[in-house]
């Protein structure tokens, strides 16, 4: 099975696109497999020999498709890299050993000394931090504008500009970026573009199709789906992923073949998982907006948020991350009701099977001053609640308790 367009582009014959789920477990894979396993086998293999010196130079000169060193890659990184680029409608992906590990990846390949990056601002706060504190170490400029404000960020462009960055939908507050509109203003001032897409995942929404050059995922969160592993994956052009692939080869940050076995193993039930999430997630929103404890609920699949209508047009759900603020609450009392869930377990990180409560004053911002998580808009009384697959009714329920706790 190969990569393809979005329906509305195909010929009238041509055959219908296989669906999420059939793609989450077919694609990439080969139909007859080594020792005709079922599964692809895990190759333990830090090196890969050739039977002579002829062979070498056959693979230097690109004759033959072969592994060379596992620095460079392993047979089962590449069939998950083929299922997730396929997944999303990208001609190449390029897996790392951690979503962070493949943004430093991205921005060490194409930023050089004295280029410029633009970010939305509400962002995970360790690209924020690579950013400031790391990459002005090699003297490029990282702006950061208000989130989805497309005119902001027009202005912050400049002939130094190489990249413009966003997550969407964006961590913790949920912000939708209107993708046709990003990759436009990327097209119109010849800048290329990244959406961190984590939150959304390919089966909520594919940026590449609106023309974003990168679409980045943290792999650890929905598209592995069982905490229990970490990854990253850029996707995108063959042609643009070159000299990413490249990079990662001398940095390193490639994963086992172990990893990849479980992050395989985990795309299985992709859609089962999303299509659970995504209805758990808006149940559990429309449950808090509705409770007279909960102030605020961010979650776009509501019609009060303020990218409701734009998340509608783009997105096919919206997510198992919902965040709310407890009302008259002060941290103490916020904490209170995290800690009195019984279902979801207290962790950083979302989008595994296992649901997941924080309040990120705690978690994410403890030792960030009380004006900066202000600037960020971090409220004292937030809380963040990542649902996983348990049934509906039973998450909606602790929620309720913990609310109602005392
Ligand atoms: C978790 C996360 C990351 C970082 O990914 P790791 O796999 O933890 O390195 C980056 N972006 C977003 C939106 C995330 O949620």
């Amino acid at each position: 099975m190969t990569s393809s367009a979005s329906s509305d582009k195909s010929p009238p014959d041509a055959p219908r696109p296989a669906g999420p789920s059939t793609l989450a477990v077919h694609a990439g894979e080969a139909r007859q497999k080594p020792i005709n396993s079922i599964t692809d086998p895990i190759v333990c293999a830090a090196t890969y020999t050739f039977s002579n010196t002829q062979a070498i130079i056959d693979y230097i000169e690109q004759k033959q498709d072969r592994e060379e060193y596992g620095r460079y890659g392993n047979p089962s990184e590449k069939v998950v890299e083929r299922k997730l680029a396929t997944l999303e409608a990208g001609e190449d992906a390029v897996l790392y050993a951690s979503g962070m590990a493949a943004i430093v990846g991205l921005l060490m390949t194409k930023l050089n000394s004295g280029d410029e990056v633009v970010f939305f601002d509400e962002c995970y706060h360790r690209s924020r931090e690579f950013c400031s504190k790391h990459l002005s170490r090699f003297g490029v400029v990282t702006r950061q504008v208000k989130a989805c404000d497309y005119d902001a960020m027009a202005a912050a462009i400049n002939p130094r500009t190489k990249l413009l960055v966003s997550e969407s939908p964006t961590n913790p507050h949920l912000s939708v970026v209107d993708l046709e509109k990003f990759a436009e203003l990327g097209r119109r001032h010849h800048v290329e573009t990244l959406i961190d897409a984590t939150l959304a995942t390919p089966y909520n929404v594919q940026p590449l199709t609106y023309g974003v050059d990168y679409v980045l995922h943290s792999a650890t969160k929905y598209l592995g789906g069982h905490n229990d592993l970490l990854a990253g994956v850029i996707i995108g052009s063959r042609e643009k992923l070159e000299p990413v692939r490249k990079l990662r080869g001398i940095m390193g940050a490639i994963n086992s073949p172990h990893n990849m076995y479980l992050l395989e193993r985990g795309l299985k039930t992709f859609e089962l998982r999303m299509q659970r999430q995504n209805a758990t997630g808006q149940a559990v929103a429309e449950f808090l907006a509705g409770h007279p404890r909960v102030s605020r609920v961010y979650y776009p699949g509501l019609p009060s948020h303020p990218y409701h209508e734009i998340a509608q047009r783009q997105m096919r759900g919206f997510g198992g991350l919902v965040t709310f603020e407890v009302r008259d609450a002060d941290w103490k009392a916020t904490a209170a009701v995290v800690d009195a869930a019984k279902i979801a377990r207290i962790a950083p990180s979302l989008g595994g099977v296992e649901s997941l409560i924080e309040q990120p004053l705690v978690m994410s911002y403890f030792e960030v001053p009380a004006e900066d998580r202000r600037r960020f808009g971090i409220s004292d009384n937030m809380i963040r609640l990542s649902c996983g697959i348990e049934n509906t009714e039973d998450i909606v329920e602790d929620l309720r308790q913990a609310l109602e706790a005392k």
